[in-house]
């Protein structure tokens, strides 16, 4: 299976555009990554995102259980990763 960066960050889920990484970077995260344990602000890129902008945890238990709950969803990717970032980040201006 390829490895993709998103929080969705599986080939299962239609439309995420690997090596975008914007739900990885826009997002607060408030559950303990590994090298953040106190989890992450938003607009920080998570440190377990690679060079290639896909998570070095990805298909292993110590990737936070969040991750996986965020499923590519247009309004919020957009079509391209600044939009994502954008986008992922005045939602979560406004939650
Ligand atoms: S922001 Fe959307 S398209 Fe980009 S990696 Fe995350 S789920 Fe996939
Ligand atoms: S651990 Fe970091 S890089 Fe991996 S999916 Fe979660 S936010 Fe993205």
């Amino acid at each position: 299976m390829t490895q993709t960066a998103a929080l969705s960050a599986d080939a299962a889920a239609p439309g995420c555009r690997a090596g975008c990484g914007g739900c990885c970077i826009a997002p607060s995260i408030s559950s303990p990554i590994p090298g953040m344990p106190n989890g992450k602000p938003a607009g920080v890129r998570c440190v377990q995102l690679d060079d290639d902008n896909l998570c070095k945890l990805f298909g292993t238990p110590q990737r936070p259980a969040v991750c996986g709950d965020f499923d590519f969803d247009h309004e919020l990717c957009g079509d391209s990763r600044e939009e994502a970032l954008r986008l992922i980040g005045e939602w979560e201006r406004l939650t």
